[in-house]
């Protein structure tokens, strides 16, 4: 079936040619569906333009909010600062990075402790 206006080939599934938006003879006959009036041909689908970008912004959790480095550092260098920073972080709920930052403290501290008894040990010993 060819479309009596520009003559391109329709394929009787579409109640308009798709390039000039006569009606198909063919569609009306099988599915007896009336022609649009000509004031709605050649009307764009819909949904040819893609919804506006949206960009996926990651749902903020304080659960999961990491740790940040500049305060394992500090911990590192200050246990108590890793601990008091622990502390404040549960405190707010921030679950995740003050266990981390407990944990460094806990660490370094675990190691200070070990350093100072070793040295005690060797002084001990020394005399
Ligand atoms: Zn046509």
């Amino acid at each position: 079936m060819k479309c009596e206006t520009c003559g391109s080939k329709l394929s009787g599934m579409q109640p308009n040619c798709p390039f000039c938006g006569t009606p198909d003879p063919q569609f009306v006959r099988r599915y007896g569906a009336y022609p649009p009036p000509p004031s709605q041909r050649n009307i764009p689908p819909q949904n040819i333009y893609r919804p506006p970008y949206q960009p996926i912004m990651p749902t903020y959790s304080k659960e999961n909010e990491p740790a940040e480095a500049a305060i394992i550092i500090f911990s590192i260098i200050c246990p108590l600062v890793g601990f008091i920073y622990g502390l404040i972080s549960l405190s707010h709920g921030e679950i995740r990075a003050g266990k981390t930052y407990l944990a460094v403290s806990a660490i370094t501290f675990a190691a200070f402790i070990l350093f100072i008894v070793l040295i005690a040990f060797m002084a001990a010993a020394l005399t």
